[in-house]
């Protein structure tokens, strides 16, 4: 692909993605890029269409298994400083997609603003949160969702209003969409209460999920009001292995990455998992992690 000459510099190609996710799986990217702002971001969308180019758009990497064999088509980091901006109005915070959690959570903190505390050591961006809806402790990040910034895939801006938006149990209606900022709506609190509800979230995170390995956090959602992990535990599973991957033994719906492991590694142990919990419990086990190959 020929990218003109305002681009051509800054898309990188054969880019390693095991760098770029907190799997540390993955092959190389085609393209590469690390948009500046919106202009350079929607004029990379509009040409990789005109190429019939397929698009990713990346965050932390904390929800993705890249395929070994890597990625044909364009990679989208949204981690510059023009998407990472944060602002308060009132009792609404105005912050950009590739906006860290933790940095949310803490800005939100300053400006005496509570509601974000749930989402404490969730390793993600904002962008990647709101589309999956990411939560924890029973709350989720669509319900503090007032307004999003996005662009289609071909480029064109637009707000999706807090009707329009549709939020449920890890997953949004945002999949066609890039997120570039969203408005949360939160309420006024007080500072050492809020510091202390981050305290004590922090805490409960640190005795469910001890894992130093590698890993994209739970593999599988919730079947309805069952925990994923405790069905893969009655198979007794924790600590199967394949390859270099292997099956958390302090929380069954963690895959972890012992040094080496392949994506392949990863998906035939998920692919035994939902085998397993099928046989045992009739119940289809479905993907929380986004599987790109
Ligand atoms: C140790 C650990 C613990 C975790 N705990 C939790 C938990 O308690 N609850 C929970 O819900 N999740 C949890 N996760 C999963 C993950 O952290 C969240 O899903 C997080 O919100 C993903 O954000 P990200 O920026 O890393 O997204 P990525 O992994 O980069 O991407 C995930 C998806 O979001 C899309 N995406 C990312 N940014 C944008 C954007 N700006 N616009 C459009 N699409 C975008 C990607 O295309 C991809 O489809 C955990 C992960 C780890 C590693």
């Amino acid at each position: 692909m020929l990218w003109p000459k305002s681009l051509s510099k800054r898309i990188k190609t054969k880019v390693n993605l095991s760098a770029y996710t907190s799997f540390k799986i993955g092959g190389q990217a085609q393209y590469f890029f690390e948009p500046e702002g919106l202009k350079s971001l929607q004029q990379a969308l509009i040409l990789a269409r005109h190429a019939g180019m397929r698009v990713f758009i990346l965050g932390l990497g904390s929800n993705v298994l890249v395929s070994d064999a890597g990625l044909d088509g364009l990679v989208i980091r949204l981690n510059r400083k023009f998407f990472q901006k944060c602002i308060c109005r009132g009792n609404f915070i105005v912050a950009g997609g590739g906006l860290k959690l933790n940095k949310l959570i803490v800005f939100s903190g300053k400006n005496k603003l509570s509601g974000v505390e749930f989402l404490t050591g969730i390793p993600g961006t904002l962008g990647g949160a709101l589309l999956g809806n990411a939560g924890a402790w029973g709350q989720s990040i669509g319900a503090l969702a007032n307004e999003i910034g996005v662009l289609d895939y071909s480029g064109k801006f637009r707000i999706l209003s807090g009707k329009q938006l549709k939020f449920s149990y890890r997953s949004s209606n945002l999949n066609k969409y890039v997120i570039i900022w969203a408005r949360l709506r939160l309420l006024p609190g007080k500072k050492n209460e809020i510091t202390a509800k981050i305290r004590e979230y922090l805490r409960k995170r640190k005795q469910a999920q001890n894992n130093r390995l590698p890993n994209a956090g739970c593999i599988f959602k919730n079947p309805g009001k069952d925990s994923a992990g405790k069905l893969i535990d009655a198979c007794g599973l924790k600590g199967r292995r394949v390859g270099k991957a292997v099956i958390s033994e302090s929380h069954a719906n963690f895959i972890l990455n012992a040094k080496g492991a392949k994506s392949r590694d990863v998906l035939s142990l998920m692919d035994l998992i939902q085998k397993k919990v099928k046989e045992k419990f009739k119940v289809g086990l479905e993907p929380e992690i986004k599987i790109w190959k």
